[in-house]
């Protein structure tokens, strides 16, 4: 007998389809950046000490460079030093990440490079996405790195209808990064 694929939203039915959501993670995968401003919200809503959630990751001052100019809305953020906080992974996923329903913050309280994912502002300022485009699943599970509103989407405004956005929301998500990040570098 055929198994059914599942229905429902798109992020429900990835980790079924792919193996693994984005919030899940392989032994030397980290998770999203977060920058201070995440941070404060996530402890104020969580009442969490920071260092039960966030892991620093210590970077060579070129790979900082490197991180930043691939980047651009996280210009500055290693102003202060080349330390990037990220998620803590338990069991292979974020630590906020709960199994078979998601993430376990509310979605104004979830980090904004979370939020943002998986559209990307690249260097030349263009707006994308941040992973390629298999084309077909069984290639997109053995790839990796794979999101599955991607792979189901023909065009930039099925990725944007897929999760529900806009590209102005999108547009609006990535200044708060790139205003946050600023103050992060700031310190
Ligand atoms: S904070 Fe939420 S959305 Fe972000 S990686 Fe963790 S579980 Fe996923
Ligand atoms: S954002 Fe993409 S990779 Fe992450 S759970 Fe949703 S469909 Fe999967």
């Amino acid at each position: 007998m055929r198994v059914k694929p599942p229905t429902g939203p798109v992020c429900a039915r990835c980790p079924v389809m792919l193996g693994a959501s984005c919030c899940e993670v392989k032994e030397d995968e980290r998770l999203a950046t977060l920058t201070r401003a995440d941070v404060e919200r996530i402890a104020a809503h969580t009442r969490m000490a920071a260092r039960r959630f966030v892991v620093e990751e210590g970077l060579t001052e070129e790979e900082a460079a490197d991180y930043e100019g691939r980047r651009p809305l996280y210009r500055g953020y290693f102003r202060r030093g080349p330390v990037r906080l990220t998620l803590a992974v338990r069991a292979g996923a974020c630590v906020f990440h709960e199994k078979g329903r998601g993430c376990g913050l509310p979605a104004d309280v979830r980090p904004v490079a979370c939020r943002l994912y998986p559209f990307e502002r690249w260097p030349d300022g263009s707006w994308s996405v941040q992973v390629g485009r298999y084309g077909d699943l069984a290639e997109a599970r053995a790839g990796g790195d794979a999101c599955l509103g991607v792979e189901e989407a023909e065009s930039m405004e099925d990725v944007l209808a897929t999760f529900g956005t806009t590209r102005e929301a999108v547009e609006e998500l990535g200044e708060q990064l790139a205003r946050e990040t600023r103050e992060h570098g700031r310190g």
